[in-house]
């Protein structure tokens, strides 16, 4: 047997048995020539003890052991000296003697130490495999993969399919740049990698398969931004005869089997539901951080008459007068006040007006101008008490809307108020604050472009009540079917009941400015699917990456895939993007232009 147990598993009752361990060298520790060893394999560490007078000749092998040195050692468990166990650890009451060490593989000086975190990222990622034995990223291997197993294993149990599609695909229009593959045998021709399984689900309903799901790689050649990568994970589903509310019961079941599975946690479902309209009036986001409460209050009607010509003109104007309390925030230093302007700017607000209320008094330069009546009514509106710091917007909704939102975000960090939930899974018990937003608009105006974008897809369906809308092409009102899943501020999933007639498709295709020779070459194959007997159907999709990284307590996606690109969208383990053999491009029919040349 290449060993007995593993380095977690001897405890006091173990003492005195003959024991074989293998595994790294994770620390050698040298007190007047006892050598001390942590041996590390992925369950945890034991530590083995060579006195040179046990046995001089091993004594003298292990001095020489070096930092994940891979070793065998095989010897006998002993208590540790009273005074000496190690409270933190799980074998810590235990140390193996040994009687005979075996070096199965020598280690060459480190890049980096592994008992720290290292500071410099692209040396990590240089050297992932070792990155990955330190215990908080192999932690994390381990939960994403028991998150995909209760996906799995629930998903299995509610009649759902995993279903493999293509990798190798067509252009999709998910909205960002495809990753083109050139065909040899085509020359001049190209697949693209799928940015999402979209068309191939959904032609599965055509075929009949009704409950589909894939844990699937997705690729998409955008400019990463912190919590993006070239190729990532989602969880797709897709149904057939299935209404919103079986999609949301079928995710809020499997979404507490994966919290139960990963931190053996009881989630609270039904998840709340809010619509889009609701999610951005009450905190300027469509996917509210509901974890703290400092909603977005209206004070049109408070308002309304007043003297105070901003707030006045703003409402004459057909725009809104809202505020939020930050409770507690009156100290609020020079910098933040300045940071949280620029803020306000950067989303569209001309300024940034907020009112101290410190000792009794309100502290603001608007506050003259201010009626009492208007400051009654502030006071109850906003729930105004000693030490709250208040800011106004007073903008278009959806501009003064998103101000809001994003002040009411940066001043929570500013606070602290949700640090407990950030921690990670060792650290804390987070919140796990989860929440449905309904009701997205179907389209979204592209100013750049000069026409409308599907918000979600463009498989979208309308909201039946909003069809005559979509037929009067008031495209600016018009509702989707469409749903996301929110969990403390992050959109973890999202999805929509589909267009399944033929028409209706053309239609919206019309609506997104496709014409009929763009519709038939890079539809042709779903509209013929759906003149071929579809049923109604409707799905979601999730970023795995994204949802395991809330549940590790991670910062970054790359800390819960095993080999992440870097943010240049290189792998520096392996080089790549790399050149390629001139035959190789040869025989793909591609030319290089010289100025890409570098
Ligand atoms: N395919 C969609 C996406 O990736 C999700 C869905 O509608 O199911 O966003």
């Amino acid at each position: 047997m290449f060993r007995t147990h593993d380095c977690n598993s001897l405890r006091k009752t173990d003492i005195g048995k003959e024991v074989t361990l293998a595994g790294w060298v994770n620390v050698t520790r040298d007190h007047g020539g006892v050598i001390f060893i942590d041996l590390r394999d992925r369950e945890g560490l034991t530590q083995v003890v060579f006195r040179p007078e046990e046995n001089a000749e091993l004594a003298k092998q292990a001095h020489s052991l070096h930092g994940e040195d891979v070793i065998q050692v095989s010897g006998t468990v002993a208590a540790r000296l009273p005074g000496t166990e190690n409270p933190n650890l799980a074998t810590g009451d235990i140390e193996v003697i040994p009687k005979q060490l075996r070096m199965l593989n020598r280690a060459e000086p480190l890049p980096f130490p592994l008992d720290s975190e290292p500071q410099n990222e692209d040396l990590r990622m240089t050297h992932r495999y070792l990155d990955l034995r330190r215990p908080r990223l192999a932690r994390n291997l381990r939960i994403r993969h028991r998150a995909a197993k209760a996906t799995r294993d629930y998903l299995d149990s509610q009649g759902f399919v995993e279903v493999e599609t293509p990798i190798l695909s067509k252009s999709t229009p998910e909205g960002a740049r495809d990753f083109l593959v050139p065909s040899r045998i085509a020359p001049g021709k190209f697949y693209a990698l799928p940015q999402a399984p979209q068309q191939y689900k959904q032609l599965l309903m055509v075929a009949g398969v009704e409950k589909y799901f894939q844990i699937a790689k997705c690729f998409r050649d955008e400019d990463l931004r912190a919590d993006r990568q070239p190729e990532f994970t989602q969880i797709d589903i897709e149904a057939s005869f299935v209404t919103p509310n079986d999609i949301f019961a079928l995710v809020e079941g499997m979404l507490a089997a994966i919290f139960k599975a990963t931190r053996d946690t009881e989630i609270k479902t039904p998840f709340d539901r809010l619509t889009y309209r609701e999610a951005l009036d009450r905190y300027g986001s469509d996917k509210p951080d509901r974890r703290f409460e400092m909603e977005l209050v209206d004070l049109g009607e408070a308002f309304r008459e007043s003297s105070f010509k901003v707030f006045r003109g703003a409402l004459d104007a057909g725009s809104v007068v809202k505020a939020i309390n930050a409770k507690g925030f009156a100290g609020i230093t020079i910098g933040q006040a300045d940071e949280l302007t620029e803020i306000a700017k950067l989303y569209g607000a001309k300024g940034l007006a907020f009112i101290k209320v410190e000792n009794g008094e309100w502290k603001s330069p608007i506050v003259k101008f201010f009626s009492d009546a208007e400051k009654a009514a502030l006071r109850s509106k906003l729930k105004i008490e000693e030490g709250d710091c208040l800011f106004f917007a007073a903008d278009k909704w959806e501009v003064a809307c998103e101000v809001l939102g994003r002040l009411r975000l940066r001043i929570a960090e500013m606070q602290n108020v949700h640090g407990k939930a950030k921690s990670g899974v060792e650290g804390g018990a987070p919140d796990w604050n989860f929440l449905w937003v309904t009701n997205f608009p179907l389209f979204e105006w592209s100013a750049e472009n000069n026409k409308w974008n599907a918000m979600h897809h463009p498989f979208t369906r309308p909201k039946a009540e909003d069809m005559s809308l979509f037929e009067a092409k008031k495209f600016r009102e018009v509702r989707a079917e469409a749903y996301d899943v929110v969990l403390n501020g992050v959109e973890i999933g999202g999805g929509s009941m589909r267009i399944y007639e033929p028409e209706l498709q053309e239609r919206m295709f019309e609506a997104l400015g496709i014409g009929p020779e763009a519709r038939e070459s890079e539809f042709g194959h779903l509209l013929r699917a759906f003149r071929l007997g579809t049923p109604p159907h409707g799905g979601i999709a999730f970023g795995l990456d994204r949802l395991v990284m809330l549940i590790c307590g991670e910062q970054s996606i790359r800390d819960v895939m095993a080999f992440p690109k870097n943010n240049r969208a290189m792998d520096l383990m392996s080089q790549s993007p790399a050149e390629v053999d001139p035959k190789q491009l040869r025989d793909l029919g591609i030319q290089l232009s010289k100025e890409k040349k570098v």
